[in-house]
């Protein structure tokens, strides 16, 4: 029987992993990506840049059989090592042991180890090729080489993994409006890096932790690596007020304002001149699209479809979910890729919606709340509900990343929750003036319990 074929654009985390779990479904898949192999010529500069990996991306790399390969690249971040300007740090553990963790991983690592195991799928991989158009109708794609000499490529179906600057996204829209609507920021970020120290603790601070120096309208945070270094990324309003990429434009009147907000940071940073000035500053949108894909031509996931701000640490744990949905369903569907797609959207695009708004509301969270009691006191009040009624009771930050629930039942829950939270402080901040009992019997008369957890 031939297998039908699947073209892919884009062969960053997202297509990488999808084409090895179409590939393994029986599926002829070629992935076209824009950079050139990163296993010959290396990622991204040389410069380590990780992401928080949690349990739907874990999971979703489970599927592929690569879970235990990725773990024993990762750090474990147990929680958040909070940095107040004045007074000492500590720790926010995110779950109630070892069982509930984050995990640190190397962007270029991880995208290295599932370009291997798609090649190793029988997937074939086109570098050094970025998509210029698509004419849906011919079904083909037009490719260009870093030369720029250009090919035609046939492409009945076209899937967009191109993340958020999304080519084939263009070409889907000019062929059939996709209701864009992008939503700026209007913060950007910087990365800069503590190396690993000398001697044989290689970790200049605590390693197993997602360090947050909040600061109210801004903040850094610090993800460790393997090797002993952090990456650390400064979040900072675009323009305008003070302070902001535009009020801190080079190395000297950002070292002066680290100085002040982040005295114990900056000593960590000895290249804080040479990284200031040479890293760009990234921006940060929402991506939202009405559509999704046009019928069973062309389909975008991912970044592509639905990208978000970083401040829950879940873009591509969500996308890594989006690719076992998708897979799932074009192993159903058969040739019938249109009812694929349509499902496919049907199912995520509310989900995507949902850690979107999560996302947004987390920036707040982490730049601010973390450091305010009446958030303290809602938390502590949580995590005693929980104990107390946990069948009624669980931390939207916990669903979002400890379990595999859809984000938005995460959301919907988290509001209710929050709401109830609200309701029993009547605006104390200790979680000490709230009678327990009588906490958890309101609880259970006013929430349903939650869904059985896999
Ligand atoms: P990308 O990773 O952007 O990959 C797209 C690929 O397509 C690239 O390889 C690109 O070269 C290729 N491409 C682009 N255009 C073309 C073209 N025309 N032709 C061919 N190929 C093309 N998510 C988390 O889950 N946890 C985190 O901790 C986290 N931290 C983040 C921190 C920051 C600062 C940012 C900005 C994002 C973070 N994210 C995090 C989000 C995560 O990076 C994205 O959700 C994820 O990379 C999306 O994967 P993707 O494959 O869809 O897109």
């Amino acid at each position: 029987m031939t297998r039908q074929a699947i073209t892919l654009i884009g062969g960053g985390l997202v297509g990488a992993l999808l084409a090895q779990l179409l590939a393994r479904r029986g599926f002829a898949v070629e992935v076209f990506e824009k950079r050139p192999d990163p296993r010959r010529v290396g990622f991204s500069g040389g410069r380590s840049i990780n992401l928080a990996l949690a349990e739907r991306g874990l999971q979703a790399l489970r599927t592929a059989g690569l879970g235990d390969d990725v773990m024993q690249r990762a750090v474990m971040m147990r929680g958040r090592m909070v940095h107040p300007r004045e007074g000492a740090s500590g720790l926010q553990r995110y779950g109630v042991d070892d069982s509930e963790v984050i995990w640190s991983v190397s962007r270029g690592g991880l995208n290295m180890l599932l370009l291997d195991a798609a090649e190793a799928a029988g997937v074939k991989l086109h570098f050094g090729q970025s998509l210029l158009a698509a004419d849906l109708d011919a079904r083909h794609v037009t490719l260009a080489d870093e030369h720029g000499n250009q090919r035609q490529h046939d492409a009945a179906v076209v899937i967009g993994a191109d993340g958020a600057g999304s080519a084939l996204r263009t070409a889907m829209n000019d062929y059939l409006p996709l209701g864009i609507r992008v939503e700026p920021l209007g913060h950007g970020y910087k990365e800069l890096e503590i190396p690993h120290a000398a001697g044989p603790n290689r970790f200049a601070i605590e390693p197993n932790a997602l360090h947050i120096w909040p600061r109210g309208g801004y903040m850094c945070i610090a993800l460790p690596n393997t090797e002993g270094s952090f990456t650390v990324t400064l979040f900072l309003p675009a323009h305008d007020k003070h302070p902001s990429f535009d009020t801190l434009p080079d190395a000297a009147t950002a070292a002066a304002f680290f100085r002040e907000d982040f005295p114990d940071l900056l000593p960590l940073i000895p290249r804080f001149a040479e990284d200031y000035d040479s890293h760009p500053v990234g921006s940060l949108s929402t991506l939202y699209l009405d559509r999704w894909h046009i019928d069973g031509r062309a389909l975008l996931i991912g970044d592509a479809a639905h990208a978000i701000v970083p401040f829950h640490g879940q873009g591509m744990n969500c996308g890594f979910e989006d690719t076992v949905v998708l897979a799932d369903l074009l192993a159903e569907s058969g040739s019938d890729t249109g009812d694929a797609f349509a499902e496919f959207q049907r199912i995520r695009q509310p989900n995507a919606d949902a850690i979107a708004a999560m996302a947004l509301e987390n920036y707040i969270e982490m730049r601010d709340s973390v450091a305010d009691p009446r958030y303290l006191a809602k938390r502590d009040l949580g995590a005693r509900l929980a104990e107390r009624a946990p069948k009624h009771f669980m931390a939207r930050y916990r669903m979002v990343t400890f379990t595999h629930l859809p984000y938005a039942y995460a959301y919907e829950r988290g509001r209710a929750q929050d709401q109830l939270l609200e309701q029993l402080l009547r605006g104390s901040t200790s979680a000490n003036d709230v009678q327990l009992d009588t906490a958890v019997k309101t609880l259970e008369a006013t929430l349903p319990p939650l869904p059985q957890l896999r």
